[in-house]
């Protein structure tokens, strides 16, 4: 270690899985004097978060709030809160995080219900019924919204009604979905929905936005056992946000910060504009990659705009792509996880990173890259094929 330890980072471009690229006002937010976790000034900040929380989720649900943790946290409490020991639990899974939802319920006591469906795929409502009217005492139904391990976007509106018409609540991972493609928790019936910071909100990752329906607070609240979860019990966490603040624990005053500002420059932005742009960036870069040369992962009708999965050529070394990318260019862009690992690349478009610039920045470097490793990429047929995508109205 140096006589003086020194934080001199390089400036990257964040086109992985997140985190995404911070705005220069979330950054700045948190270096804003701190305050106390009482302090009026700063219970009002909590107040503007859960007003914009609402907003940006799209519902009217009393009990919305931000977790102290990354989105995994947002997930343990929506799981941790809802399923109580013995209740039927389904959990479609077409990729990593499905699977996380699945394993977390384990650990809350649930009888766990796993439907697979393939990594590239979305959840089928239809064999997503089967599977819940074939389990017993189904309680709570799980799906993630934007899979960010495949790239894939499964359509909540028909997995509501399956959980619904079963009598079951709905839990929703929009952790990668959130500020970039629509999300309409009230109007899908979601029950649960829970996201994270540093996707397309475009904040640090630290906090995790959770709102909770009417009957999803009633089965909460009827729990005969406690949540597993202390630090996570969003009874708890909501004595702290509504009018009694109790305290619980100390709200990560400077990410609270961070959420607030990220909020209100999505809410500027205007989340249908901020949709259009993750959208023709997204498909910008799509169109480029197949431009390229190479070959999209997720299927074509259920492609994600913010996080595009594209297969690794034959004979390519993964890790070399990446390395150079990252050294030569300053660019992240993530590898494959689970079983696609080695296989596929993840890009993300997410919140800041979502430009032009970056679109064609990835597909310049890539060419590059990809041509000294002796794939043929055409990098002229890639960035023409992005302009007309970007140029179309
Ligand atoms: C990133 C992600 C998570 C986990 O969030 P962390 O911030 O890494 O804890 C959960 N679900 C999905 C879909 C994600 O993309």
């Amino acid at each position: 270690m140096p006589a003086t330890p020194s934080l001199n980072l390089p400036t990257r471009v964040l086109m992985g899985p997140g985190p995404s690229g911070a705005h220069p006002r979330v950054l700045r937010a948190m270096t804003a004097p701190m305050l106390g976790h009482l302090d009026p000034d700063f219970l009002r900040l909590m107040d503007e978060c859960r007003v914009m929380l609402r907003k940006v989720l799209r519902t009217e649900n009393e009990h919305t709030l931000a977790t102290p943790g990354t989105g995994t946290s947002g997930m343990e409490a929506a799981v941790m809160n809802l399923v109580e020991p013995g209740d039927g639990v389904v959990v479609g899974i077409c990729g990593y995080f499905g699977e996380r939802i699945a394993e977390m319920a384990e650990r809350a006591g649930g009888e766990v219900t796993r439907v697979q469906f393939p990594w590239g795929s979305p959840v089928d409502p239809d064999e997503l019924e089967r599977a819940v009217k074939a389990a017993r005492n189904v309680k709570v139904v799980g799906v993630v919204h934007a899979e960010t391990s495949t790239g894939v976007e499964t359509p909540i509106p028909p997995i509501a009604k399956v959980a619904h018409d079963a009598g079951a609540l709905l839990i929703v991972d929009c952790v990668t979905s959130l500020g970039g493609v629509p999300v309409e928790a009230d109007s899908w019936g979601a029950d649960v929905v829970y996201s994270g910071t540093q996707k397309c909100l475009s904040a640090p990752p630290g906090a995790a936005p959770v709102t909770a329906s009417n009957a999803a607070w009633e089965k909460i609240r009827a729990r005969e056992v406690p949540c597993n979860s202390f630090y996570l019990d969003l009874q708890l966490l909501e004595a702290y946000w509504d009018e009694r603040r109790a305290y619980h624990h100390t709200a990560p005053i400077s990410m609270v910060y961070a959420l607030h500002q990220a909020l209100a420059l999505v809410l500027e932005e205007g989340l249908e504009a901020r949709w259009a742009r993750h959208e023709r960036n997204g498909r910008a870069l799509q169109d480029g990659l197949e431009g390229l040369g190479l070959t999209l992962h997720a299927d074509a009708a259920h492609r994600l705009p913010v996080l595009t999965t594209v297969r690794i050529p034959e004979g390519i070394d993964d890790a070399e792509v990446r390395g150079k990318l990252l050294h030569r260019h300053g660019v992240e862009i993530g590898g494959g996880l689970g079983e696609l690992r080695g296989k596929t690349w993840r890009i993300g478009l997410m919140g800041e990173s979502s430009t032009p610039g970056n679109v064609f920045l990835a597909l310049s470097a890539l060419a590059r890259i990809l041509r000294e490793q002796g794939f043929p990429a055409d990098m002229r047929a890639g960035l023409e094929a992005a302009t007309a995508r970007l140029d179309q109205p």
